[in-house]
C-alpha cells in the first residue's frame, strides 16, 4: 500500500453507513486516525442514534486501526472538529508550540453526510427544503469552517465535498437536493481559491453507489451491483498528500472514474444587440464547436475584458 496516511487525522461525516463507512475503513486501513461522524438517523433526517458510528469504529478497531465516534449532526461542525482535536490533536515540537501556540491538527475533511426528501416542487414543504439545506450545505459549511483554522495554521488540508449528478443535471422530484448539491460545487471551488496559498485543497465528488439513499430510487439488483467500494479509491486518492488538484469535480461509480468540467461556447459578440438579434443568431450563440475550458473566475474576467474590447471596437 503506497498511499499511506500515517500521522494524519481525518473527519468523515455520515460515516456510519453507505459510502462514508467505506472511506473511514479505507483511510484507517492506510494508517489514518479517523473521526467517524454519524447522527445515526433515518434517510429523511428525522431521528438520531449512536449505534451507526459506534459500529464502524468497532470495525476499524477490530482491524487494528484508530478511530473515534462522534454523533453530532453536521450542522454542529465545531463539536465534530473538537472530537478530532481532543482525541487526535498533535502537539507540535517544543519550539513550534512556543512560537505558534500550535496545539492540534486536522488534515482531512470528507463532507459526506446526506439525506433525501424527494418530492415534486408543488408538494414540497418548507421542512423538505430547509432540512436538505441544513444537512448538505450548512453541514459542509459548519464542519469545514471549524476545521479551516487548523488547516490554515499548519498549511495543509485536504477537503472533499459530496455533490451528485442531481446537482449537475437537476432531477425530477429533487429540486431541494439538486439545489443543495449544486451549491456545494460553488462552495468547494471557492474554498480552493481561498485555500491555495495555505496548501488547502478542496474538490468535489460526484458518486454513484447502492446505499440506503439510493435503494428508494434504484432496483435492488442495481443497488447490489453499484458497490460503494467502487467510489472509495478515488476519494482516498483525493485526500492524500500526493494529490495536487483543487477546485475540480471528479466522478466515480460502477468502477468508472472521471472528471466533469465546465466549457464555455465561443458565442458571438453582437454590438447593441436587440432581442431580435439574439433570436437571429441563436444557433451561433449556442454552438459548442471550439468551446473553451474556463478553469477559474480570473480566467473568466480576462475573457470578459477581451470581449468588451471586441464589442467596443465593433460598435
Ligand atoms: P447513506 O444514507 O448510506 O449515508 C449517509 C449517512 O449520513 C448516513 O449514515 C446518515 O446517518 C448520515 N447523516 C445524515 N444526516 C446527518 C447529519 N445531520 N449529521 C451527521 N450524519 C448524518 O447514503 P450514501 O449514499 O452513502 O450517501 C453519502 C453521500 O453521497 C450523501 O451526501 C449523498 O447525498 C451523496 N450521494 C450519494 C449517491 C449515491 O448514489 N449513493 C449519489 C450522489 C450523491
Amino acid at each position: 500500500m503506497s498511499l499511506r496516511f500515517d500521522g494524519k487525522v481525518a473527519i468523515v461525516t455520515g460515516a456510519g453507513g453507505g459510502l462514508g463507512r467505506t472511506y473511514a475503513l479505507e483511510l484507517a486501513k492506510r494508517g489514518c486516525k479517523v473521526v467517524v461522524n454519524d447522527l445515526g438517523g433515518d434517510r429523511h433526517g428525522t431521528s438520531a442514534s449512536s449505534s451507526m458510528a459506534d459500529k464502524v469504529v468497532q470495525e476499524i478497531k477490530a482491524a487494528g486501526g484508530q478511530a473515534v465516534a462522534n454523533y453530532d449532526s453536521v450542522e454542529f461542525g465545531d463539536k465534530i472538529v473538537k472530537t478530532a482535536i481532543d482525541n487526535f490533536g498533535r502537539i507540535g515540537n517544543f519550539f513550534q508550540s512556543l512560537i505558534f501556540f500550535y496545539i492540534g491538527t486536522l488534515d482531512i475533511v470528507i463532507n459526506n453526510a446526506g439525506i433525501l426528501r424527494d418530492v415534486s416542487l408543488l408538494k414540497m414543504t418548507e421542512l423538505d427544503w430547509d432540512l436538505i439545506f441544513k444537512v448538505h450545505v450548512k453541514g459542509a459549511y459548519a464542519v469545514t469552517k471549524a476545521a479551516w483554522p487548523y488547516m490554515r495554521d499548519q498549511k495543509y488540508g485536504r477537503i472533499v465535498v459530496t455533490s451528485s449528478n442531481a446537482g449537475v443535471h437537476g432531477n425530477f422530484g429533487q429540486a431541494n437536493y439538486a439545489a443543495a448539491k449544486s451549491a456545494l460545487i460553488g462552495f468547494a471551488n471557492s474554498l480552493a481559491q481561498e485555500g491555495a496559498k495555505y496548501n488547502i485543497l478542496a474538490n468535489t465528488l460526484v458518486p454513484t453507489a447502492g446505499s440506503r439513499l439510493t435503494e428508494t430510487v434504484m432496483p435492488k439488483n442495481l443497488v447490489d451491483a453499484l458497490k460503494p467500494e467502487y467510489v472509495t479509491p478515488l476519494v482516498t486518492y483525493m485526500v492524500h498528500e500526493s494529490f495536487q488538484e483543487s477546485g475540480k469535480l471528479f466522478e466515480a461509480g460502477a468502477g468508472w472514474y472521471g472528471t466533469i468540467q465546465y466549457y464555455k461556447g465561443k458565442g458571438k459578440v453582437i454590438s447593441n444587440a436587440s432581442a431580435d438579434d439574439i433570436a437571429k443568431n441563436w444557433s451561433t450563440i449556442t454552438d459548442m464547436a471550439g468551446a473553451e475550458f474556463i478553469g477559474t473566475i480570473s480566467e473568466q474576467s480576462g475573457r470578459l475584458m477581451a470581449l468588451l474590447d471586441e464589442n467596443e471596437s465593433s460598435s
